[in-house]
């Protein structure tokens, strides 16, 4: 047999059907009203692969190191093509047909989805193995339901078995086939309060398909009934601006606007709440304990998409479910052991409303509203609400939509395009200068670092809040949060810029936040990150060289600088040539040649590196040279991690090589190292320009402690009265010299700092987007006390 029908399978058949199968299995049998439907069995798979002859070569294939990327790529698409290009058995492929022909009437759409089996992989939706598919006809049926048996082969889910120490024979697939429920209204449930367990229904709904409110993109209706009396008591009525529905032209999934006459209308009426109401009571009874049901509801008949069990509601216990880590909306632990796996652990918020968009309706799985669930540091101001993405360095990275909210272990560079369509942005990892805080306040979204934990404890799709100032992930969405404004509309619309003596300028890493950044009213920009440039291209520049040759190289610099350049003219744009750390160079194609450092951060990083390769420099500098050929005279160059007047020689030497006067450019270097700053009355006689402090690792440098590294994050003090010393003395000898100074660090923006700094009589500070107007603020009122100090 190798479909099993749902309304035949039961809670002991889950190593046949995975989770999901079990859990829809489960309903059916209890007469609750599921789409119709059956399993192919996870032994059809199994004899699949043995009946074919594949067996061997698969697990071969994707025996692979998982530290190398390549072989990791190579083995699943090798894997997958031996699992599409088979053949599968004609009595395999006959039975899905004969099942499919039995359920309707030949030209129905369904929904084709992989349900992991439980033992063999817990944590299944970290292992990607979360294929769907959609509307899907008779004609690709066979197709899709071997993607889903390929997908226990993408990289994450080779990646994952083989960390966790899972063989890859010993992992079988299930797969569902469900009628496709093309819902006009959809929602959740709760059977009892999600947090306190008081007799109330609580039903959320909106228009069309489950995804907007699983997704947390549209914010539903909202309706209390009391179960004892039957009572409506409370009903919100929410604006809904979106709804998912499925395309007649394409049978695709899309978003579309509500139309204007529903928007704010009620989405359920009395009859659909008593029936909503029934069948939730229906399905508590079923399993004995409080549900959190999806469900569905098209030409006025409700259909049951998914439940679990709610393990938030507070009896003085911790409730919120861990799963060993992997899934914390707790759907995984089943009162009746049927959905124990994938249900929660799946996550996908695919819109169909036919089976379940697990993990979607986690709000009631992780926890009550407003419930802080993780914490860091607050790294980007903001608030934002949306459902969480787990994202790792394998992730496909459109996997991320508009206003989702990227949790990461740590952002990279080949995650901008991604982090820009985000609402917000958790990590792992990280602090206040992270590639995370840093891209992140640039584009204007939320964001909280170092939180430790964040991608072990949120599960994909769970509804969260993140809060950039405080720091704080919460469960649900709160009310209060605003909309993010898109990046164009976040500008200040005319800024009102104090006159002060002390410029004060702007921090850019990413040539998109160029615009934004210069309707702040800075009056540069005061460190242009060219690694952002160089590392969005996913290649280490001499792998990008070797692929695309030495102009394509070159190019890339000029066009990121350019447009950063333009925006600003006449502006000066101090741009540092690249500072990237060998750990962050790893991570991209090229990287396995980066030597494998004990501390990046004390290692082959800055002017180091450029000198230690001026090959590859040399087309850097040679960037500038075009630039300023261009006619772009606001460009400056700024050498980062110098320690010393040697440094200074022989990078102004290449500089020279590369065809730019020094005499005639301005150009300079990074105040970061203890050395750099004892020794700059030596690199003034070198005939620096200016000497600008770079607080972030100034600061690491002088205490010793390693700025990612959340564990001394509490010891990371800007402020400590050595760090503020060595600028002090910094900033007089350079006015001895008349050599500017500048803060380029992430402290710059704090007001402290920008006291000291315009005390002491630095020339200019580089601060954040955001921070620009406090800034201009602060500086102002530190100068005028100045001024009535002198006189008084
Ligand atoms: C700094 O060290 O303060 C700085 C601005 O450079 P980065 O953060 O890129 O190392
Ligand atoms: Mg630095």
């Amino acid at each position: 047999m190798a479909v099993l029908w749902l309304d035949e399978i039961t809670a002991d058949d889950l190593e046949l059907v995975g989770g999901k199968g079990a859990s829809l299995g489960e309903l059916t049998g209890a007469g609750l009203p599921v789409p119709s439907g059956f399993v192919v069995s996870a032994g059809t798979y199994r004899s699949f692969i043995e009946e074919t002859g594949i067996d061997e070569e698969l697990f071969e294939t994707v025996d692979v190191d998982t530290e190398d990327s390549k072989a990791l790529a190579e083995a699943q698409s090798r894997a997958k093509e031996l699992v599409l290009e088979t053949e599968m058995p004609e009595e395999i492929r006959q039975e899905i047909y004969d099942s499919y022909d039995e359920m309707g009437d030949g030209d129905d759409f369904v929904a084709v989805r992989s349900s992991a089996t439980a033992e063999d992989l817990p944590d299944a939706s970290f292992a990607g193995q979360q294929e769907t598919f959609l509307n899907v006809t008779r004609e690709d049926l066979v197709d899709r339901v071997k993607r889903c048996w390929a997908s226990l082969f993408t990289q994450r889910a080779i990646y994952y078995r083989q960390e966790k120490g899972f063989a890859h024979d010993k992992v079988d697939i299930a797969v569902v086939v469900q009628r496709m429920v093309d819902a006009e209204k959809s929602g959740v449930m709760f059977t009892s309060h999600p947090s306190t367990g008081a007799s109330r229904i609580i039903i959320e709904a909106a228009w069309g398909l489950g995804e907007a409110v699983v997704s947390g993109s549209v914010s539903p209706d909202n309706y209390v009934v009391d179960r004892d009396s039957g009572a409506v008591e409370e009903v919100t009525v929410a604006d809904k601006k979106t709804m998912m529905e499925k395309d007649e032209a394409t049978g695709e999934t899309v978003e579309r606007e509500v139309p204007d006459d529903l928007r704010e209308a009620q989405v359920l009426d009395e009859r659909d709440i008593e029936r909503l109401v029934e069948l939730g009571e229906r399905v508590e009874d079923h399993y004995g304990t409080p549900q959190d049901v999806e469900w569905a509801i098209v030409d006025g008949e409700v259909f049951m998409l998914q439940s679990r069990p709610i393990t938030t509601i507070d009896d003085g216990e911790t409730e919120i479910e861990t799963d060993d880590g992997a899934s914390a909306n707790g759907a995984s632990a089943d009162a009746n052991g049927a959905s124990a796996t994938a249900a929660g652990a799946d996550g996908i918020a695919d819109g169909s409303g036919a089976v379940e968009a697990a993990g979607g309706a986690g709000d009631a799985g992780a926890g009550a509203n407003g419930d802080v669930l993780v914490s860091g540091l607050g790294a980007s101001p903001g608030m934002a609400s949306g459902a969480v993405r787990i994202v790792d360095q394998l992730d496909q990275l459109d996997k991320v939509s508009d206003g989702d909210i990227i949790v990461t272990e740590m952002t990279t560079p080949d995650m901008v395009p991604a982090m820009k369509r985000a609402a917000g942005i958790v990590t792992d990892e990280g602090g206040m200068t992270s590639h995370a805080a840093i891209v992140s306040r640039e584009l204007g979204v939320p964001a909280v670092v170092g939180s430790t934990d964040a991608t072990a404890t949120l599960t994909d799709d769970q509804r969260i809040t993140i809060d950039g100032d405080k720091g704080t992930v919460t469960q649900g969405r709160t009310e209060t949060t605003e909309e993010r404004e898109p990046i164009e509309e976040a500008r200040p619309k005319t800024p009102v810029k104090p006159m002060t003596a002390t410029e004060v300028k702007v921090n850019v890493s990413i040539p998109e936040a160029a615009e934004r950044a210069a309707a702040t009213g800075a009056d540069g920009v005061g460190l242009l990150r060219m690694e952002h440039m160089i590392l969005s291209t996913n290649k280490t520049p001499a792998k990008y060289i070797d692929d695309h040759g030495v102009d394509a190289y070159v190019n890339e610099i000029v066009e990121g600088v350019r447009g950063v350049a333009d925006e600003f003219y006449p502006r000066p744009v101090r741009v540092r040539t690249l500072d990237a750390p060998t750990d962050e160079f790893r991570q991209l194609q090229g990287g396995e040649d980066e030597p494998d450092e004990h501390n990046p951060m004390l290692g082959y990083r800055g002017i180091r590196r450029s000198l230690d390769r001026p090959d590859v420099f040399k087309h850097e500098l040679e960037a500038f040279a075009r630039l300023y050929e261009m006619g772009y005279d606001n460009v400056e160059i700024m050498f980062p991690l110098v320690n010393d007047a040697e440094d200074v020689i022989r990078a102004r030497n290449l500089m020279e090589e590369s065809g730019i006067d020094p005499d005639k450019r301005t150009w300079g270097v990074m105040i970061e190292t203890p050395a750099s700053a004892l020794g700059v009355e030596q690199m003034a006689e070198q005939g620096i320009d200016f000497a600008s402090f770079g607080t972030n690792d100034l600061t690491q440098y002088t205490l010793a402690v390693d700025r990612n590294n959340e564990n001394v994050a509490d010891r990371f003090d800007e402020l400590h009265p050595s760090v503020l010393q060595l600028i002090s003395q910094t900033i007089e000898t350079c006015r001895e010299h008349d050599v500017d100074t500048s803060i380029c660090g992430q402290a710059g923006s704090k007001p402290k700092m920008v006291q000291h700094l315009v005390d002491e009589g630095v020339s200019s500070i580089s601060a954040n987007i955001d921070a620009v107007r406090d800034v201009q603020h602060e500086v102002k009122r530190v100068e005028q006390s100045l001024i009535l100090d002198s006189v008084r």
